[in-house]
């Protein structure tokens, strides 16, 4: 069955899924960016220091003031840490392990090797070494350079390929949602509307199938004494407010008690319903038709009310009577029939037809008697 709940899980679990997929290609996009930040300032400031070196070696050179000579050493310190942190904790591409490794750039041995003629020149203060130091400065310059830009180049690279891949969440995420939307939450709504309607329904046939109950003669299916009540009191109205008129049949099984007491209740039973089935198949749908007490029915001809009425009653008689009743054989009913007439209330018309039952019953039995 349709169920709300697994809609929300499979709705929000996938797009939880992307968010977490997007937080982890961010703080990529962020750490990459951290990274390559770092290692194009190392290698600028190498740059900058490949030229300072030189002018500080020359300065202590002409003042062989101590000072100078130890922040020289400082300068070297730090150029050669920063190139130890490039060349062990950076992972290189295939673009910079050239300029590093490869002919004819190899930056790492050129930085190796000056940073060898800078430790020379520390020792022995030499004019030749500081010379070395100062024309080999010249050449690791553009070498540097390249590495900055390769540097540079790869950081917009990689920046590139995450924001490709951002872009690929986005679209992801807009397509999960509009599929989920399609073949998942517009169809379990269409199901859950359907349920609902399918459930009206079922409450109207069920009201419908209890107000059945409450108007049936169980044992017979006809309406019962109440329906009856009901159709009269409407059939009052409408004669009174129409100017129309109705009539009513009442038809009493004849000796019925005989039928009980010689083959028990439960043929009287049958006999009851095989009466009803004779009645129902010949009065007309316009007619209402009901048991009104034990062996006792009733019919309402809304249409007519004169001896059309006395010749319908004389015809289900006979049929009544033609009938071979299963075990019992021949059943006869008697009939009183009354006509509405002005000012009737529902019992003045009804103490009519029983008077006219009365007659007939008084007259041996198996007739019809009209109400005078
Ligand atoms: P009459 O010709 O004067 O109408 O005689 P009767 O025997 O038909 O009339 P009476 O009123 O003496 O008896 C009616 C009987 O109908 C009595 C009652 O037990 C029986 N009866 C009433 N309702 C039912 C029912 O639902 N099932 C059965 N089997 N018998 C019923
Ligand atoms: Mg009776
Ligand atoms: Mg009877």
């Amino acid at each position: 069955m349709f169920n709300h709940k697994y809609i929300y899980i499979i709705v929000f679990s996938s797009l939880a899924g992307w968010a977490v997929f997007a937080y982890f290609t961010t703080t990529q996009i962020i750490k990459s960016q951290q990274k390559f930040a770092n290692v194009i300032n190392i290698t600028g400031k190498q740059r900058m220091l490949s030229q300072k070196i030189p002018l500080i070696a020359t300065r202590f050179y002409d003042s062989r003031d101590e000072k100078v000579k130890n922040h020289l050493i400082e300068l070297y310190e730090e150029m050669k840490l920063d190139h130890r942190y490039i060349i062990y904790m950076y992972t290189h591409s295939d673009a910079t392990n050239t300029i590093y490794y490869e002919k004819p750039k190899q930056l790492n041995a050129r930085v190796e090797r000056y940073l060898e003629l800078v430790e020379n020149f520390i020792k022995d203060e030499e004019l030749s070494s500081l010379y070395k130091l100062d024309s080999f400065s010249f050449t690791l310059l553009p070498v540097l350079n390249d590495a900055v830009n390769a540097f540079e180049h790869e950081s917009k690279l990689k920046t590139k390929h995450l924001l490709s891949r951002e872009l690929f969440i986005l679209v992801g995420t807009l397509l999960t949602l509009i599929l989920e939307s399609v073949f998942i939450v517009i169809p379990a709504i269409k199901r859950a509307s359907i349920h609902e309607e399918e459930l009206n329904n079922l409450v109207k046939e069920r009201t419908l199938e209890l107000e059945n109950i409450s108007v049936t003669d169980k044992l017979t299916n006809l309406y019962n004494r109440r329906k009856i009540d009901e159709t009269l009191t409407y059939e009052i109205e409408r004669a009174q407010r129409s100017n129309s008129s109705f009539s009513l049949i009442i038809l009493d099984i004849d000796k019925f008690k005989d039928v009980n007491d010689t083959y028990g209740h439960k043929t009287g039973d049958y006999v009851l319903q095989e009466i009803a089935k004779l009645l129902t198949l010949n009065v007309r749908k316009i007619d209402m038709l009901g048991r009104w007490g034990g062996e006792e029915f009733l019919i309402v001809d809304s249409e007519s009310h004169n001896e059309k009425v006395v010749g319908f009653a004389e015809k289900i008689r006979k049929v009544i009577e033609g009938h071979a009743f299963a075990k019992v054989g021949k059943i006869t009913c008697s009939f009183g029939v009354a006509h509405y007439r002005e000012r009737d209330n529902e019992s003045s018309v009804l103490i009519r037809a029983d008077e006219a039952l009365y007659a007939a019953k008084e007259s041996g039995r198996n007739c019809v008697k009209e109400a005078l």
